[in-house]
């Protein structure tokens, strides 16, 4: 019969910093644990769990800044004897080990990006092979998964660090995507983003050449998944047969997150982009003309070295003319080990922050243009949640989390609808982030 003790350091709590990719990594460390008969919580703040597991994120400095943060918060709950062992994996980890072992030594042990079997052994745990690509517990609604088709990235982008955490490109082959896909479909997964570091790279490694498109059409032919959503495109010798592959397939969203950087052809060269401003805007042309009516979403990076006022409204002219359906800006974070480490630091922090709010101004006038042409339009909906008398969900335009959502009137007779089902719904009103409408009855 096991003590209270001993149940307490079978459950253990796992929390998630950063991006998608990483929490597919807690995910799949979740599985594990559950397969060893280890009893596993995902960001339970009233867990009794006697186990806590950061995956952190090392990306830039606020997201460094909040993986610091919650290892002392549980350095803390451990001080003050609420946990027994305090574990440390993930980004931030495998890139300052030694410092954090020094600095934090409350922690019991620090493990990098590519040691989960190290992490499960120390949780007295096996490294389960055969449950390679099975993710039956997921931290997401049962109804939408991540699925990272590779690991690490070849690109030498002169401002990210993330080469330095992930390591090379890695891809998985086709046959295990696939096999990662139905079991999530057999779970009662029907939408999957396919996330990568540079998603594009695809098979470059295994295959020699680009199959990105190969996967797609692979994955459309999965019974049961209705939408596949494409993240993390990099626009250099951008495949336009993926395109193709979107038009021929209803199941791949028309949708396309590309995260462009910027626009100015110094601070693009500087940034070493390999792509120049003229072929961006062609890129983004071809991939309107190929795929009329795609959602693009893309990401601009404000205050890189040398980055002045006329390459800021040269960008803002690029946001207005380009008429992103949804974009993400984020500030220049001055991270050593990168080649723009060399340069000098010098646009004030507050003039980032100027710019990126110059901008994102820009892109809110934009969304809502373009969200209010939307009105009296039917969309398939996908319902994720029930919140404040709304059931809210996503069109095939809107990835989780960082898109636009649909909010319908859950106060309404007529407007019941299961979580995790697809409803058509008319629009009636729009803002410039949200869309608000009324289910449509057959
Ligand atoms: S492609 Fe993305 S992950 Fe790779 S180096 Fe460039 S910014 Fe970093």
């Amino acid at each position: 019969m096991k003590t209270k003790r001993q149940n307490k350091q079978n459950n253990i709590n796992i929390i998630t910093l950063g991006c998608s990719k990483n929490l597919v990594d807690s995910e799949v460390l979740m599985n594990q644990l559950q397969a060893n008969g280890l009893s596993v919580t995902h960001e339970n703040s009233r867990s009794n769990a006697g186990v806590v597991i950061v995956n952190t994120c090392g990306f830039i400095e606020t997201a460094k800044q909040e993986s610091i943060d919650t290892i002392l918060q549980y350095a803390g709950a451990k001080a003050a004897g609420k946990i027994d062992k305090l574990y440390v994996t993930g980004c931030l980890s495998q890139r300052y080990k030694t410092e954090l072992e020094q600095e934090i030594p409350e922690v019991d042990a620090y493990f990098g990006t590519l040691d989960l079997p190290f992490l499960l052994e120390e949780l007295g745990a096996d490294y389960k092979h055969d449950l390679i690509g099975e993710r039956n517990l997921l931290t997401t609604p049962p109804h939408y998964a991540y699925l990272k088709i590779s690991e690490g990235c070849n690109r030498t982008c002169s401002f990210c660090a993330i080469p330095l955490m992930r390591g090379k490109h890695v891809s998985k082959s086709i046959e295990q995507i696939v096999a990662e896909a139905k079991n999530l479909v057999r779970n009662g997964v029907k939408e999957v983003m396919l996330i990568a570091q540079e998603l594009t790279y695809y098979g470059l490694d295994i295959y020699k050449k680009r199959e990105l498109p190969e996967l797609l059409r692979h994955l459309a032919g999965v019974d049961g998944l209705e939408w596949i959503r494409m993240h993390y495109a990099y626009p250099y010798k951008f495949p336009m047969e993926v395109l193709d592959v979107v038009n021929e397939y209803p199941n791949i969203c028309n949708y396309l997150d590309m995260p462009l950087q910027h626009i100015s052809d110094p601070v693009l060269k500087n940034m070493r982009r390999l792509i120049t401003k003229d072929e961006t805007y062609q890129l983004i042309d071809a991939i309107r003309q190929k795929s009329p009516g795609i959602a693009l979403r893309t990401t601009m990076l404000v205050g890189f070295p040398g980055e002045t006022d006329e390459d800021v409204e040269e960008l803002a002219q690029f946001i207005r003319q380009a008429r992103f359906e949804r974009l993400g800006i984020f500030q220049y974070s001055h991270e050593e080990g990168t080649t723009a480490y060399q340069l000098e630091d010098n646009v004030p922090e507050e003039v980032k922050a100027e710019r990126a709010a110059y901008l994102m101004n820009i892109q809110q006038e934009i969304s809502a243009e373009l969200n209010q042409l939307k009105i009296g339009n039917t969309y398939k909906v996908l319902f994720d949640r029930k919140e404040g008398g709304h059931f809210i969900g996503r069109t095939e335009y809107d990835s989780p989390e960082v898109d636009n959502e649909v909010l319908v009137d859950a106060r309404s007779n007529k407007n019941f609808v299961r979580l995790g089902d697809f409803a058509p719904v008319r629009i009636t009103d729009a803002t410039e982030f949200d869309l608000y409408g009324e289910l449509v009855r057959p």
